[in-house]
């Protein structure tokens, strides 16, 4: 039987679907009878234009004589249309790449006078193929061609066509066929051969054939076969394999929820159903195409494909990425995949990573998710300097209150704890201006049991005089409750990786030993609340209190410009992108130090060979502490540099830590001189040593996925 394809291939230029920029061309040079010497048809497969090199050679050919359109009917145009047209020569170059096969269909025979007409056509297929000493066969005849010669060459990639053979062609780009007319074209031939269709199918067919008419058309007639002639969507469905709209919702939420084992499922159910994964790569490509399209411009009819009828299910899922960078590099790395996944032999292993890229930008080290990951810590960073003013009270404590009004800022706190004027706390009185560096209080809800407070806050003070980068990972932790066994413990929204890093057993225990002295044997339990609200950021006079190292008040030096850099271990990944220059510095919680100085800025490595190597200094690695607590330029230096402590390794190897498990490996930290600690302390240097740090677990790597 004779294909769908053949049997429906136009036979005049009024019945080829689409192309109708070239179509008209060609029209207009047969009838002004200003046919060139040589055209190349460039295209995706299946566009026609191995159809188009038919037509130009019957225009040339039919017995309707020059200046008319072929007919279509006549002898020449049908012996043309079953290829066996005496003047009319198609080679295909896939399969005659080479010199001497060209040499011989083309140099050989294209002086010979046609046998039939006034023309001889030489239709080269897949013409990029010609080796290049065949292109210069080929192009020795295009430089001088003989008067009756025409050439119609056609390739799927005009990039692999030398120069010298394009400038003496006129060139044709074919288009992806729409899939309107695909499907318009399978609707009349389903009724000139009788096949019955369900209307979904048929545009399922045509956007699957990706704008290429052969695929359409072979799906259609493999489809009737396996159907009796009666196409239904379900059939067209299981032969191409198409991943239906729920499951591609399903995986798309995962993505942006950050679902690895969900998305694992999936992907095995699909193996297990006999799918095709690279399909459903591209499936799940187009929908988050189309998730794409709703988060940049919105659900607008206008810009959605004709398939996409789930608006509201889109615009949910767009809601979910909130960002549609974050989609534009889901979808990059998809298109990654679909590339690799062609050449492969495990095309499951690169859809699986490829998937786990996407949810998890921090196992990934390409530009893209960087930019992602640096977004969402601008995005932290952003809600975490808006202050609401206040600590929410904890649930524990049954303070209703507060209702914090975001981006109000207050000055003073109304709040009576997270203020020094309101007077001594416990355990922060012996804090001196160059004692060790503790972080800012956690900020107590007003009418918590006092006692209930206090006690935590003893809890806080052992770990952060036992480990300041440990203790403040309890900066913003607010006690909750006490019911004799475990104590609860709630961290702002956006602790995760704090959370995180009190499941590290060295944490853990020290955490627990803390608790064991202050309120007796206790587990600890810590989440996340929305009650709790980190510690506001100081109000911009706060910065122009002068330095006063020795102060009557307890109100340290710290707050002093040297402050606004502080990487506070608490957050050190936000810190860091604080710290990072060109990023716009906003005030940070942190800097608002009611009763202790703010920790030094970190000295942790110093990499500088002048420190270490220059004995004329009388620098020794051994002095490197005194070193860099010496103010090196006393006039100039603001006073709290005078401050500067030397983090213990053990503090150094936990800010590592922290470092590493908010950005993976490959962070480590350089120390400028002391004249520039603070304007840009922390850089990374990307080669992921550490010296003196070597106890990280490798595990915990912070994830924000976690739920
Ligand atoms: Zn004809």
């Amino acid at each position: 039987m004779e294909s769908l394809y053949n049997k429906y291939r136009p036979t005049t230029f009024d019945q080829v679907i689409g192309q109708r920029h070239v179509v008209e061309t060609l029209e207009r040079a047969v009838r002004e009878r200003r046919v060139s010497h040589a055209y190349l048809f460039c295209g995706p497969r299946g566009t026609g234009k191995t159809t188009m090199a038919r037509l130009l050679a019957k225009a040339l050919l039919c017995q309707q004589g020059r200046g008319k359109l072929p007919d279509g009917s006549c002898e020449d145009c049908r012996l043309i249309a079953a290829g066996s047209h005496p003047d009319v020569l198609e080679i295909d170059a896939a399969s005659n790449t080479g010199v001497d096969n060209v040499r011989d269909q083309i140099i050989s025979r294209a002086s010979y006078a046609p046998v039939r007409g006034d023309y001889k056509v030489y239709i080269i297929d897949e013409v990029h193929m010609l080796t290049p000493a065949a292109f210069n066969a080929l192009l020795k005849t295009l430089e001088e061609p003989p008067a009756h010669v025409v050439f119609a060459m056609c390739t799927t990639d005009p990039q692999k066509i030398l120069g010298t053979v394009l400038s003496r062609v006129q060139r044709f780009d074919f288009h992806a066929i729409s899939d309107n007319d695909l499907q318009a074209h399978l609707v009349q031939l389903c009724a000139q051969e009788e096949i019955g269709y369900e209307p979904a199918a048929l545009e399922l067919i045509a956007r699957s054939a990706r704008g290429g008419m052969r695929d359409a058309l072979k799906t259609l007639e493999q489809l009737a076969l396996y159907t009796g002639k009666n196409v239904t969507l379900d059939a067209a469905r299981d032969m191409l394999g198409e991943t239906d709209a729920h499951t591609l919702g399903q995986v798309a939420r995962a993505l942006a929820a950050r679902n690895v084992p969900v998305l694992f499922s999936q992907v095995a159910s699909l193996v297990e159903a006999g799918r095709d994964l690279l399909r459903f790569a591209n499936d799940l490509a187009s929908h988050l195409r189309d998730v794409y399209v709703v988060s940049a411009v919105g659900a607008d009819r206008g810009v959605l494909p004709a398939a996409a009828d789930d608006i509201a299910g889109l615009s949910a899922e767009a809601a979910a990425f909130a960002d549609p960078d974050r989609v534009a590099r889901a979808l990059e790395v998809l298109a990654d995949a679909v590339g690799e996944m062609r050449s492969t032999t495990n095309q499951r292993l690169v859809l699986e990573v490829a998937l786990t890229r996407i949810s998890r930008p921090k196992s990934d080290l390409t530009l893209e998710a960087v930019a992602e990951r640096v977004g969402s810590l601008e995005r932290s960073v952003r809600a975490l300097a808006s202050p609401t003013g206040v600590a929410a009270a904890s649930r524990a404590a049954g303070v209703g209150e507060p209702a914090p009004v975001p981006a109000v800022h207050v000055p003073q706190a109304p709040m009576p704890d997270p203020m020094p004027a309101s007077g001594p706390v416990p355990g922060t009185e012996s804090e001196s201006v160059s004692g060790p560096a503790p972080v800012p209080k956690p900020p107590a809800p007003a009418n918590v049991p006092s006692d209930l407070q206090r006690k935590w806050r003893n809890v806080v003070e052992k770990v952060r005089a036992a480990s300041s980068a440990k203790g403040s990972l309890l900066a913003n932790a607010v006690l909750e409750a006490d019911d004799g066994e475990t104590l609860s413990i709630a961290f702002p929204p956006g602790s995760r990786f704090v959370l995180q890093m009190l499941r590290r057993d060295d944490v853990k225990t020290l955490l627990r030993t803390a608790i064991a002295e202050v309120f007796g044997p206790r587990s600890f339990e810590g989440h996340e609340s929305a009650d709790v609200v980190p510690v506001p950021a100081a109000p911009e006079p706060a910065y122009e209190i002068p330095p006063a190292p020795a102060a009557a008040t307890p109100e340290p030096a710290a707050v002093s410009k040297e402050a606004d850099y502080e990487p506070t271990p608490l957050s050190a990944y936000e810190s860091a992108a604080v710290a990072e220059p060109g990023l716009e510095y906003e005030p940070m919680p942190w800097n608002d130090v009611p009763e202790e100085p703010v920790p030094a800025p970190i000295p942790v490595i110093e990499e500088r060979p002048a420190t270490w190597d220059e004995p004329a200094q009388g620098v020794s690695p051994a002095g490197a502490s005194e070193a860099m607590q010496a103010d090196p330029h006393p006039g100039e230096a603001p006073a709290p540099v005078d401050g500067l402590e030397v983090a213990t390794p053990d503090e150094l190897a936990g800010i590592a830590a922290m470092l590493e498990g908010a950005f993976g490996r490959g962070v480590s930290i350089v120390v400028e001189e002391p004249d520039r600690v603070g304007k840009d302390a922390v850089e990374s240097v990307g080669n992921g040593s550490f010296g003196g740090y070597e106890d990280y677990d490798g595990e915990d790597d912070f994830s924000d996925e976690d739920d």
